[in-house]
Protein backbone atom coordinates (compact mmCIF):
# COMPACT_ATOMS: atom_id res chain seq x y z
CA UNK A 1 0.00 0.00 0.00
CA UNK A 2 2.60 2.48 1.31
CA UNK A 3 3.89 2.38 -2.20
CA UNK A 4 0.86 3.50 -4.49
CA UNK A 5 0.19 7.16 -5.11
CA UNK A 6 -3.61 6.98 -4.47
CA UNK A 7 -5.48 6.57 -1.61
CA UNK A 8 -8.30 5.46 -3.24
CA UNK A 9 -6.87 3.75 -6.01
CA UNK A 10 -10.14 2.32 -7.44
CA UNK A 11 -12.40 5.64 -7.46
CA UNK A 12 -9.22 8.12 -8.43
CA UNK A 13 -8.67 6.34 -11.41
CA UNK A 14 -12.02 5.18 -12.62
CA UNK A 15 -12.72 5.75 -15.83
CA UNK A 16 -14.37 9.31 -15.74
CA UNK A 17 -17.83 7.32 -17.43
CA UNK A 18 -18.18 5.03 -14.68
CA UNK A 19 -17.87 8.47 -12.39
CA UNK A 20 -20.34 10.21 -13.72
CA UNK A 21 -22.59 6.70 -13.12
CA UNK A 22 -21.13 6.95 -9.09
CA UNK A 23 -22.05 10.59 -9.23
CA UNK A 24 -25.72 9.99 -10.50
CA UNK A 25 -26.38 7.09 -7.98
CA UNK A 26 -25.16 9.07 -4.88
CA UNK A 27 -26.75 12.98 -6.11
CA UNK A 28 -29.69 10.31 -6.03
CA UNK A 29 -29.33 9.06 -2.80
CA UNK A 30 -28.04 13.03 -1.42
CA UNK A 31 -31.86 14.65 -3.38
CA UNK A 32 -33.27 11.74 -1.69
CA UNK A 33 -31.99 12.48 2.39
CA UNK A 34 -32.51 15.80 1.60
CA UNK A 35 -36.16 15.80 0.68
CA UNK A 36 -36.80 13.18 3.77
CA UNK A 37 -34.86 14.20 6.58
CA UNK A 38 -34.87 18.69 5.95
CA UNK A 39 -38.34 20.21 5.31
CA UNK A 40 -36.44 23.23 4.35
CA UNK A 41 -35.04 21.54 1.52
CA UNK A 42 -38.38 19.28 0.47
CA UNK A 43 -39.60 22.89 0.08
CA UNK A 44 -36.98 23.99 -2.28
CA UNK A 45 -37.10 21.08 -4.37
CA UNK A 46 -40.95 20.97 -4.54
CA UNK A 47 -40.69 24.58 -5.40
CA UNK A 48 -38.26 23.92 -8.46
CA UNK A 49 -40.91 20.67 -9.09
CA UNK A 50 -37.24 18.05 -8.35
CA UNK A 51 -37.09 14.53 -6.87
CA UNK A 52 -34.66 11.95 -6.48
CA UNK A 53 -36.08 9.45 -9.09
CA UNK A 54 -36.82 12.16 -11.55
CA UNK A 55 -32.86 12.59 -11.85
CA UNK A 56 -31.82 10.36 -15.10
CA UNK A 57 -28.31 11.85 -15.90
CA UNK A 58 -25.89 14.47 -14.33
CA UNK A 59 -27.68 17.32 -16.39
CA UNK A 60 -30.59 17.33 -14.74
CA UNK A 61 -28.57 18.42 -11.45
CA UNK A 62 -29.38 21.69 -12.94
CA UNK A 63 -32.91 21.63 -12.50
CA UNK A 64 -31.87 21.53 -8.60
CA UNK A 65 -32.00 25.65 -7.09
CA UNK A 66 -28.51 26.82 -6.19
CA UNK A 67 -27.78 27.58 -2.32
CA UNK A 68 -26.29 31.18 -1.90
CA UNK A 69 -24.48 31.95 1.54
CA UNK A 70 -27.26 34.76 1.89
CA UNK A 71 -29.81 32.08 1.95
CA UNK A 72 -28.15 30.01 4.62
CA UNK A 73 -27.55 32.97 6.73
CA UNK A 74 -31.53 34.17 6.29
CA UNK A 75 -32.20 30.82 7.48
CA UNK A 76 -30.09 30.75 10.18
CA UNK A 77 -31.47 34.05 11.34
CA UNK A 78 -34.79 33.10 11.33
CA UNK A 79 -34.27 29.91 12.95
CA UNK A 80 -31.31 30.37 15.08
CA UNK A 81 -28.95 29.06 16.43
CA UNK A 82 -28.31 26.51 13.40
CA UNK A 83 -31.53 27.32 10.87
CA UNK A 84 -33.80 24.79 9.73
CA UNK A 85 -31.25 22.81 7.77
CA UNK A 86 -30.04 20.02 9.80
CA UNK A 87 -31.27 16.72 8.83
CA UNK A 88 -31.09 15.08 12.44
CA UNK A 89 -31.87 16.53 15.85
CA UNK A 90 -29.19 19.01 17.61
CA UNK A 91 -28.58 16.05 19.94
CA UNK A 92 -27.22 13.69 17.77
CA UNK A 93 -24.25 16.02 16.59
CA UNK A 94 -20.84 16.07 18.60
CA UNK A 95 -19.54 18.69 17.06
CA UNK A 96 -19.86 22.64 16.53
CA UNK A 97 -17.38 25.06 14.03
CA UNK A 98 -18.04 27.94 12.57
CA UNK A 99 -16.78 29.94 9.46
CA UNK A 100 -13.75 31.91 9.92
CA UNK A 101 -16.27 35.48 9.58
CA UNK A 102 -14.77 37.28 6.83
CA UNK A 103 -14.78 40.75 7.35
CA UNK A 104 -18.09 42.25 8.23
CA UNK A 105 -19.69 39.07 7.57
CA UNK A 106 -21.76 37.03 9.99
CA UNK A 107 -20.51 33.28 10.43
CA UNK A 108 -22.66 30.52 9.69
CA UNK A 109 -22.39 27.41 12.35
CA UNK A 110 -22.49 24.18 11.28
CA UNK A 111 -23.09 20.58 13.47
CA UNK A 112 -21.73 17.25 12.60
CA UNK A 113 -22.14 13.93 13.53
CA UNK A 114 -19.77 11.05 14.52
CA UNK A 115 -19.84 9.61 10.45
CA UNK A 116 -19.36 13.31 9.42
CA UNK A 117 -16.47 13.68 11.30
CA UNK A 118 -14.83 10.10 10.03
CA UNK A 119 -15.63 11.26 6.51
CA UNK A 120 -13.91 14.74 6.79
CA UNK A 121 -10.72 12.98 8.18
CA UNK A 122 -11.14 10.63 4.82
CA UNK A 123 -11.73 13.35 2.46
CA UNK A 124 -7.93 14.80 4.14
CA UNK A 125 -6.47 11.85 3.73
CA UNK A 126 -7.03 11.70 -0.15
CA UNK A 127 -4.81 14.84 0.24
CA UNK A 128 -2.17 13.90 2.63
CA UNK A 129 -1.41 10.56 0.73
CA UNK A 130 -1.90 11.82 -2.92
CA UNK A 131 1.10 14.97 -2.09
CA UNK A 132 3.22 11.48 -0.58
CA UNK A 133 2.83 11.43 3.58
CA UNK A 134 3.20 8.16 4.73
CA UNK A 135 2.55 6.35 8.46
CA UNK A 136 6.18 6.85 9.50
CA UNK A 137 5.66 10.33 8.84
CA UNK A 138 5.81 12.98 12.00
CA UNK A 139 3.08 15.74 11.35
CA UNK A 140 3.06 19.29 12.89
CA UNK A 141 -0.35 21.09 12.83
CA UNK A 142 0.79 24.69 13.15
CA UNK A 143 -3.09 25.79 13.97
CA UNK A 144 -5.05 27.27 16.90
CA UNK A 145 -7.51 24.31 17.53
CA UNK A 146 -10.50 26.79 18.39
CA UNK A 147 -14.07 26.76 16.36
CA UNK A 148 -12.34 27.55 12.83
CA UNK A 149 -12.62 24.18 11.42
CA UNK A 150 -9.52 25.23 9.39
CA UNK A 151 -6.58 21.72 10.28
CA UNK A 152 -9.10 19.86 12.42
CA UNK A 153 -9.82 17.27 9.62
CA UNK A 154 -5.84 16.91 8.79
CA UNK A 155 -5.16 16.39 12.36
CA UNK A 156 -7.56 12.92 11.87
CA UNK A 157 -6.47 11.95 8.66
CA UNK A 158 -2.83 12.36 10.39
CA UNK A 159 -3.83 9.86 12.78
CA UNK A 160 -6.01 7.59 11.07
CA UNK A 161 -3.20 7.06 8.46
CA UNK A 162 -0.59 6.22 11.23
CA UNK A 163 1.68 9.05 11.50
CA UNK A 164 2.51 10.66 14.63
CA UNK A 165 1.18 13.72 15.60
CA UNK A 166 1.74 16.82 17.29
CA UNK A 167 -0.83 19.38 17.54
CA UNK A 168 0.61 22.71 17.78
CA UNK A 169 -2.39 24.62 19.35
CA UNK A 170 -1.60 27.60 21.91
CA UNK A 171 1.83 28.02 21.16
CA UNK A 172 4.27 31.14 19.95
CA UNK A 173 5.57 30.90 16.56
CA UNK A 174 8.68 30.67 18.04
CA UNK A 175 8.25 27.33 20.15
CA UNK A 176 6.34 26.07 17.03
CA UNK A 177 9.83 26.68 15.13
CA UNK A 178 11.72 24.70 17.90
CA UNK A 179 8.97 22.19 18.47
CA UNK A 180 9.35 21.15 14.56
CA UNK A 181 12.71 21.37 14.69
CA UNK A 182 13.43 19.52 18.07
CA UNK A 183 10.93 16.97 17.28
CA UNK A 184 11.98 16.08 13.57
CA UNK A 185 8.88 16.53 12.48
CA UNK A 186 8.79 15.67 8.38
CA UNK A 187 5.48 17.63 7.44
CA UNK A 188 4.27 20.47 8.37
CA UNK A 189 0.51 21.91 8.16
CA UNK A 190 -0.28 25.86 7.58
CA UNK A 191 -1.31 28.71 5.76
CA UNK A 192 0.93 29.58 3.18
CA UNK A 193 1.47 33.03 5.41
CA UNK A 194 1.94 30.95 8.16
CA UNK A 195 4.52 28.78 6.60
CA UNK A 196 6.80 32.33 5.66
CA UNK A 197 5.91 33.99 8.83
CA UNK A 198 7.40 30.59 10.61
CA UNK A 199 10.36 30.59 8.00
CA UNK A 200 11.23 34.55 9.22
CA UNK A 201 11.10 33.39 12.89
CA UNK A 202 13.61 30.53 12.45
CA UNK A 203 15.83 33.11 10.73
CA UNK A 204 16.04 35.35 13.38
CA UNK A 205 16.28 32.08 15.74
CA UNK A 206 19.15 30.99 13.88
CA UNK A 207 18.09 27.72 13.13
CA UNK A 208 18.18 26.36 9.79
CA UNK A 209 14.74 24.95 8.39
CA UNK A 210 16.26 23.90 5.18
CA UNK A 211 18.70 21.34 6.61
CA UNK A 212 15.49 20.16 9.11
CA UNK A 213 13.95 16.92 8.61
CA UNK A 214 10.92 18.56 6.98
CA UNK A 215 10.56 17.69 3.82
CA UNK A 216 6.49 18.44 3.37
CA UNK A 217 4.76 21.29 3.94
CA UNK A 218 0.54 21.01 3.56
CA UNK A 219 -0.69 24.09 2.86
CA UNK A 220 -4.48 25.54 3.15
CA UNK A 221 -6.93 28.56 3.98
CA UNK A 222 -5.30 31.01 1.71
CA UNK A 223 -4.96 30.92 -1.96
CA UNK A 224 -1.46 31.41 -2.14
CA UNK A 225 -0.19 27.67 -2.17
CA UNK A 226 -1.24 27.59 -5.52
CA UNK A 227 0.62 31.23 -6.67
CA UNK A 228 3.67 29.87 -7.88
CA UNK A 229 5.93 32.65 -6.42
CA UNK A 230 4.56 32.01 -3.10
CA UNK A 231 5.28 28.45 -3.26
CA UNK A 232 8.84 28.72 -4.58
CA UNK A 233 9.47 30.79 -2.08
CA UNK A 234 8.04 28.53 0.86
CA UNK A 235 9.47 25.87 -0.71
CA UNK A 236 13.01 27.52 -0.61
CA UNK A 237 12.93 28.80 2.77
CA UNK A 238 11.59 25.22 4.19
CA UNK A 239 13.97 22.87 1.93
CA UNK A 240 10.60 21.00 1.75
CA UNK A 241 7.88 20.36 -1.38
CA UNK A 242 4.83 22.62 -0.30
CA UNK A 243 1.64 20.92 -1.55
CA UNK A 244 -1.69 23.34 -1.85
CA UNK A 245 -5.39 22.63 -0.61
CA UNK A 246 -8.66 23.93 0.22
CA UNK A 247 -11.69 23.41 1.97
CA UNK A 248 -14.50 25.53 3.25
CA UNK A 249 -16.65 25.21 6.33
CA UNK A 250 -19.74 25.67 4.82
CA UNK A 251 -18.56 21.37 3.62
CA UNK A 252 -16.67 20.75 6.24
CA UNK A 253 -13.23 19.64 4.98
CA UNK A 254 -10.93 19.82 2.01
CA UNK A 255 -12.57 19.42 -1.70
CA UNK A 256 -9.21 19.58 -3.40
CA UNK A 257 -5.53 18.67 -3.41
CA UNK A 258 -2.37 19.02 -5.21
CA UNK A 259 -0.93 15.21 -5.96
CA UNK A 260 2.47 14.55 -5.71
CA UNK A 261 3.51 15.48 -9.15
CA UNK A 262 2.98 18.79 -8.33
CA UNK A 263 0.81 19.55 -11.76
CA UNK A 264 0.20 23.26 -11.09
CA UNK A 265 -3.38 22.62 -10.19
CA UNK A 266 -5.78 20.74 -7.72
CA UNK A 267 -7.55 17.74 -8.48
CA UNK A 268 -11.36 17.64 -7.62
CA UNK A 269 -12.00 14.51 -5.28
CA UNK A 270 -14.83 13.69 -7.54
CA UNK A 271 -16.05 10.96 -6.04
CA UNK A 272 -17.13 12.92 -2.84
CA UNK A 273 -18.50 15.70 -4.56
CA UNK A 274 -19.61 17.23 -8.33
CA UNK A 275 -17.89 20.56 -8.68
CA UNK A 276 -19.50 22.85 -11.25
CA UNK A 277 -18.06 26.22 -13.02
CA UNK A 278 -20.65 29.06 -13.81
CA UNK A 279 -20.06 32.06 -15.03
CA UNK A 280 -20.91 33.90 -11.95
CA UNK A 281 -23.14 36.60 -13.41
CA UNK A 282 -25.17 34.67 -15.73
CA UNK A 283 -25.17 31.07 -13.70
CA UNK A 284 -24.35 29.17 -17.11
CA UNK A 285 -21.83 26.35 -17.16
CA UNK A 286 -18.37 27.36 -18.53
CA UNK A 287 -15.74 25.14 -20.25
CA UNK A 288 -12.39 23.72 -19.49
CA UNK A 289 -10.38 26.43 -19.63
CA UNK A 290 -12.39 29.09 -18.70
CA UNK A 291 -12.66 31.05 -15.26
CA UNK A 292 -15.90 30.82 -13.68
CA UNK A 293 -17.28 30.26 -9.94
CA UNK A 294 -17.09 26.73 -8.34
CA UNK A 295 -20.55 25.58 -7.71
CA UNK A 296 -20.52 22.07 -5.21
CA UNK A 297 -22.54 19.54 -4.12
CA UNK A 298 -21.22 17.78 -1.63
CA UNK A 299 -22.25 13.62 -1.26
CA UNK A 300 -20.06 13.39 2.64
CA UNK A 301 -22.03 15.74 5.05
CA UNK A 302 -25.12 14.03 6.76
CA UNK A 303 -25.85 16.49 9.38
CA UNK A 304 -26.06 19.95 7.02
CA UNK A 305 -26.92 18.56 3.31
CA UNK A 306 -25.41 20.32 0.80
CA UNK A 307 -26.86 20.70 -2.86
CA UNK A 308 -25.32 23.19 -5.21
CA UNK A 309 -23.14 25.40 -3.01
CA UNK A 310 -22.30 29.10 -4.57
CA UNK A 311 -19.15 29.23 -3.33
CA UNK A 312 -17.90 32.51 -4.36
CA UNK A 313 -14.44 31.01 -5.47
CA UNK A 314 -12.89 31.51 -8.93
CA UNK A 315 -11.04 28.75 -10.67
CA UNK A 316 -10.36 27.21 -14.23
CA UNK A 317 -11.13 23.80 -14.60
CA UNK A 318 -9.10 21.84 -16.62
CA UNK A 319 -9.31 17.99 -17.63
CA UNK A 320 -7.59 15.02 -15.61
CA UNK A 321 -4.78 14.46 -18.34
CA UNK A 322 -2.94 17.74 -17.95
CA UNK A 323 -1.89 16.24 -14.96
CA UNK A 324 1.30 13.06 -15.04
CA UNK A 325 -0.46 10.91 -11.95
CA UNK A 326 -3.09 8.88 -13.52
CA UNK A 327 -5.67 10.18 -11.55
CA UNK A 328 -9.13 10.32 -13.86
CA UNK A 329 -10.23 13.80 -11.32
CA UNK A 330 -9.94 16.98 -12.99
CA UNK A 331 -8.08 19.74 -11.42
CA UNK A 332 -8.43 23.54 -10.79
CA UNK A 333 -5.76 25.02 -12.63
CA UNK A 334 -3.73 27.59 -9.93
CA UNK A 335 -6.25 26.09 -7.50
CA UNK A 336 -8.53 28.90 -6.04
CA UNK A 337 -8.19 32.28 -8.05
CA UNK A 338 -9.61 34.11 -5.63
CA UNK A 339 -13.08 35.35 -4.50
CA UNK A 340 -15.72 36.37 -6.99
CA UNK A 341 -15.85 39.17 -4.34
CA UNK A 342 -12.22 39.91 -4.10
CA UNK A 343 -11.99 42.17 -7.51
CA UNK A 344 -11.46 45.74 -7.02
CA UNK A 345 -12.36 48.17 -9.57
CA UNK A 346 -9.38 51.35 -9.12
CA UNK A 347 -10.07 53.80 -11.92
CA UNK A 348 -11.68 51.63 -14.44
CA UNK A 349 -9.04 48.61 -13.82
CA UNK A 350 -9.39 45.43 -12.13
CA UNK A 351 -6.99 44.56 -9.39
CA UNK A 352 -6.79 40.87 -8.09
CA UNK A 353 -5.40 40.86 -4.68
CA UNK A 354 -3.87 37.69 -5.32
CA UNK A 355 -2.52 38.90 -9.05
CA UNK A 356 -0.25 41.25 -6.56
CA UNK A 357 0.18 38.86 -4.47
CA UNK A 358 1.79 36.66 -7.02
CA UNK A 359 3.73 39.83 -8.62
CA UNK A 360 4.91 40.80 -4.83
CA UNK A 361 6.66 37.59 -3.95
CA UNK A 362 8.62 37.47 -6.93
CA UNK A 363 10.46 39.49 -4.34
CA UNK A 364 12.37 37.11 -1.87
CA UNK A 365 13.72 40.63 -0.02
CA UNK A 366 9.93 41.43 0.84
CA UNK A 367 9.11 39.67 3.80
CA UNK A 368 5.33 41.20 4.67
CA UNK A 369 3.18 43.21 2.73
CA UNK A 370 -0.09 45.57 2.66
CA UNK A 371 -2.52 46.73 -0.02
CA UNK A 372 -4.25 50.18 0.84
CA UNK A 373 -7.17 51.65 -0.98
CA UNK A 374 -7.98 55.47 -0.24
CA UNK A 375 -9.71 58.15 -1.83
CA UNK A 376 -7.96 61.24 -2.61
CA UNK A 377 -9.36 64.54 -2.61
CA UNK A 378 -12.26 63.26 -2.05
CA UNK A 379 -13.19 61.47 -5.39
CA UNK A 380 -9.85 59.81 -7.10
CA UNK A 381 -9.26 56.41 -6.05
CA UNK A 382 -5.40 55.15 -5.25
CA UNK A 383 -3.83 52.10 -4.77
CA UNK A 384 -0.82 51.37 -2.58
CA UNK A 385 1.05 48.71 -1.59
CA UNK A 386 3.01 48.68 1.01
CA UNK A 387 6.35 46.34 1.74
CA UNK A 388 8.95 45.39 4.35
CA UNK A 389 12.42 45.40 2.42
CA UNK A 390 14.42 44.00 5.67
CA UNK A 391 17.27 43.02 2.80
CA UNK A 392 18.41 43.85 0.16
CA UNK A 393 18.42 47.64 -2.37
CA UNK A 394 15.47 49.03 -0.93
CA UNK A 395 15.26 51.73 -3.46
CA UNK A 396 15.84 49.29 -6.66
CA UNK A 397 12.99 46.68 -5.50
CA UNK A 398 10.42 49.52 -5.25
CA UNK A 399 11.09 50.86 -8.04
CA UNK A 400 11.11 47.46 -10.23
CA UNK A 401 7.92 46.58 -7.65
CA UNK A 402 6.35 49.85 -8.59
CA UNK A 403 6.90 49.54 -12.65
CA UNK A 404 5.95 45.00 -12.88
CA UNK A 405 2.76 46.36 -11.07
CA UNK A 406 1.96 49.11 -13.32
CA UNK A 407 2.95 46.77 -16.64
CA UNK A 408 0.52 43.61 -15.21
CA UNK A 409 -2.48 46.30 -14.63
CA UNK A 410 -3.09 48.43 -18.22
CA UNK A 411 -0.73 50.97 -16.57
CA UNK A 412 -2.32 51.39 -13.30
CA UNK A 413 0.03 53.40 -11.07
CA UNK A 414 0.49 51.94 -8.02
CA UNK A 415 2.28 53.78 -4.99
CA UNK A 416 5.21 51.66 -3.40
CA UNK A 417 6.07 52.75 -0.24
CA UNK A 418 8.24 50.93 2.04
CA UNK A 419 7.41 50.12 5.79
CA UNK A 420 9.02 49.61 8.80
CA UNK A 421 10.10 46.29 9.70
CA UNK A 422 7.87 44.45 11.69
CA UNK A 423 5.23 46.91 11.39
CA UNK A 424 2.50 45.08 8.87
CA UNK A 425 0.15 43.01 10.37
CA UNK A 426 1.45 39.07 10.70
CA UNK A 427 -1.19 36.44 10.44
CA UNK A 428 -1.88 32.66 11.14
CA UNK A 429 -5.01 31.73 9.92
CA UNK A 430 -6.18 33.90 6.58
CA UNK A 431 -4.16 37.06 6.13
CA UNK A 432 -6.21 40.14 5.57
CA UNK A 433 -3.88 42.11 3.35
CA UNK A 434 -6.40 44.39 1.56
CA UNK A 435 -7.02 47.62 3.29
CA UNK A 436 -10.27 49.51 1.86
CA UNK A 437 -10.67 53.08 3.37
CA UNK A 438 -12.28 54.61 0.25
CA UNK A 439 -15.20 57.07 0.79
CA UNK A 440 -18.36 56.29 -1.36
CA UNK A 441 -19.05 59.73 -3.12
CA UNK A 442 -22.10 61.44 -0.93
CA UNK A 443 -21.58 58.99 1.75
CA UNK A 444 -18.39 60.18 3.81
CA UNK A 445 -17.16 57.82 6.14
CA UNK A 446 -18.29 54.39 4.34
CA UNK A 447 -16.57 52.10 3.53
CA UNK A 448 -16.61 50.37 -0.18
CA UNK A 449 -16.47 47.06 -0.43
ZN1 LIG B 1 -2.08 14.50 -10.31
Amino acid sequence: MADQPYWNPRHETMPREELAGLQLRKLRRLVEWADASVPWHSKRLRDAGVTADQLESLDDLRRIPFLSRDEWMRAQQDNPPFGSILAAPQERAIRYHMTSGTTGSTPLRVLDSMKDWEWIAEMWCYGLWGFGVRPADTLFVAFGYATFIGFWGLHYAGEKLGCLVLPGGAMTTEQRVKQIVEMGATVVASTPTYALRMAQEARELGLDLSGSSVRLLILSGEPAGSIPATKRLIEEQWGAKAGDTAGMTELGTIMIFECSEQPGGTHLIEDHYIEEVVDPITDEPVGYGELGERVVTSFGRGFIPVLRYRTRDLVVRQPASTCTCGRTFDLYEGGIRGRVDDMKLIRGTNVYPRAVEAIVREYAEIDEFQIHLYTEDGIRDEIEVLVEIPHGDANAILARLTKSLADAHEGLRFGVRQAENGSLPRFELKAKRVVDERVVIGGEGERRT
